[in-house]
């Protein structure tokens, strides 16, 4: 594996490689976990050439205070790249990426309405930039994002579709511990007590799909269930409850659901950690763990 830095290094190691042969990508912020890994494993699977990138890409934090603290092992994450097959790693600094007057913002409007874009104003904005770019610079014909994302899935599917990006974009389960929780950098900074209560989200959401089952089809009674069972944990302060459509991620409101399919999605405070999850309501859920 080639570990690379500049700007320069990586568009000549991209001019090294053959065009006909597959490039996968992995665009990441680091502390790899599984979740990770797993995204990098199927990259190495479909393609021939697997590029992955580790960069705390600043313009997408609402707050310094969770940029200055997003946990960094750039040796511990070169080992897991890898071991996951990875065949270039592009680990840049800030100046590598963003030009001093850099003053170009790609917003993806629609998809990015509710949920995270509603909470974190300008964040989806730094993603699809930062995406856009990378993209630019290592030109994949394949690139893996996981559905622990899921409004940021959605978002870049839109962007690809929407400005004729000439790539395909793969969306991977979301890897989660034993105990449910779905696996994130962030999870590093829960207390032990916060840590158990983080499970209410998965099951939250597992509460919803079973009452999806029984039939439930209000968008209120099933955020209601949702609610319930993350309000029982003391230490859990709920950013947004919601059930969204599978590819509008637009909220369902009040409304009786009528479609096939949905995703139900919640953000969930523990102290300054702010955690994500969300669940298809129609489909069974395997605990996939590593
Ligand atoms: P991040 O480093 O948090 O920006 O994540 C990089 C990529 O890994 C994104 O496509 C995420 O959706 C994906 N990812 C993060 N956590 C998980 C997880 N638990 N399961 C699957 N994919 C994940």
């Amino acid at each position: 594996m080639r570990i690379l830095t500049t700007r320069e290094e990586l568009l000549d190691a991209r001019r090294g490689l053959n065009e006909a042969a597959g490039i996968g990508f992995v665009p990441t912020m680091g502390f790899l976990h599984e979740g990770h890994v797993s995204l990098m494993e199927r990259s190495a699977a479909d393609n021939e050439v697997s590029i992955a990138t580790i960069f705390v890409n600043p313009t997408q934090f609402n707050e310094a205070a969770d940029l200055d603290s997003y946990p960094r092992d750039p040796e511990g994450d070169a080992q897991k790249c890898r071991d996951a097959g990875v065949d270039i790693l592009w680990m840049p600094e800030i100046p590598s990426v963003y030009a001093d007057d850099h003053s170009t913002t790609v917003t993806v409007g629609g998809v990015t309405s509710a949920l995270c874009g509603a909470a974190r104003p300008g964040h989806f904005d730094g993603v699809a930039t930062i995406v856009c770019k990378l993209f630019n610079l290592v030109r994949p014909d394949r690139a893996y994002f996981g559905e622990k994302d899921y409004q940021q899935l959605a978002m870049i599917r839109r962007m690809v579709r929407d400005l004729d990006m000439q790539l395909e974009i793969v969306g991977m389960p979301i890897v989660r511990d034993t105990d449910g929780v779905a696996l994130s950098s962030r999870n590093k900074h829960l207390n032990g007590e916060q840590r158990a209560q983080a499970r209410s989200l998965r099951e939250s959401l597992e509460a919803a799909r079973v009452a999806w089952q029984r039939g439930e089809r209000s968008a209120a009674a099933l955020r209601q269930v949702i609610r319930a069972r993350i309000e029982v944990e003391p230490l859990a302060d709920i950013d947004y409850v919601d059930v969204v459509g599978t590819r509008s991620v637009a909220p369902y409101g009040d409304a009786i659901i009528e479609d096939a399919t949905c995703v139900a999605a919640v953000a969930v405070r523990f102290g300054a950690t702010r955690l994500i999850d969300n669940a298809r309501l129609d489909r069974p859920q395997p605990v996939w763990t590593p």
